[in-house]
């Protein structure tokens, strides 16, 4: 029992560290759309419940990134035409940016250093805005910009990391247990495939074949 708990806690934290490394890796190497609207779209647009604009803007410009594993939404109060971010650090017109990632579900979220959310003294925070890699001049230049995430969405991470975890677990332990119960149905050596023909011990290799806990 205790075994079986730590064999589930050991995966789980495998999980979790792949989830990490898989949205690392899809911010890291997918590529991005981009979407640009002057009218408040339909909902889907935004991501409900994922990115939610603010509701006391007066929102001019929504724009939505798509990519393999990476997602991303900003809402800016001025009116936005493709010109660099930078230039809006200036202005008082306030503008929310997030980028998620991860892989099947999104799982991990930044905000970009010009997010009207953050302070100043926020925009060092790596735990807000990511940190940048040190690969970053191997990425691409795009509007998400280089840094990856720190901070993941609990629930969705937790999903994630059960996902990954499975994963690595049939790709060990699932795989190696198959294999053992199907040469048991099948009547040969556990460990070098010989066919047994109901004897007791394998005469090539000396496993017994009856273990101790038949998975037959
Ligand atoms: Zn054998």
């Amino acid at each position: 029992m205790m075994r079986r708990i730590l064999t589930i806690a050991l995966f789980l934290f495998i999980g979790a560290v792949l989830s990490v490394l898989v949205a690392w890796g899809c911010e890291t190497f997918s590529g991005e759309s981009i979407v640009i609207s002057y009218e408040q779209p339909a909902a889907p647009f935004l991501m409900p419940g994922i990115y939610d604009p603010p509701e006391d803007w007066t929102v001019q410009t929504w724009v939505r990134f798509k990519g393999l594993g990476v997602r991303g939404a900003w809402t800016t109060e001025m009116l936005w035409a493709g010109s660099t971010l930078g230039m809006s650090s200036d202005s008082t017109n306030r503008i929310r940016i997030r980028h998620y990632s991860g892989w099947p579900l999104l799982c991990m979220v930044r905000s970009d250093p010009f997010d009207s959310d953050l302070g100043i003294a926020a925009k060092g925070d790596v735990w807000a805005v990511g940190f940048e890699p040190p690969w970053a001049s191997r990425i691409e230049p795009r509007y998400r910009g280089k840094n990856l995430p720190l901070r993941p969405m609990p629930v969705r991470f937790a999903a994630n990391s059960v996902f990954w975890g499975f994963v690595a677990w049939i790709c060990t332990f699932g795989a190696w247990r198959y294999r053992r119960w199907n040469r048991i149905r099948r009547g040969l050596c556990i460990r070098c495939k010989y066919e047994l023909a109901g004897l007791e011990t394998c005469p090539e290799c000396g496993t017994s074949a009856r273990p101790r806990r038949m998975e037959a």
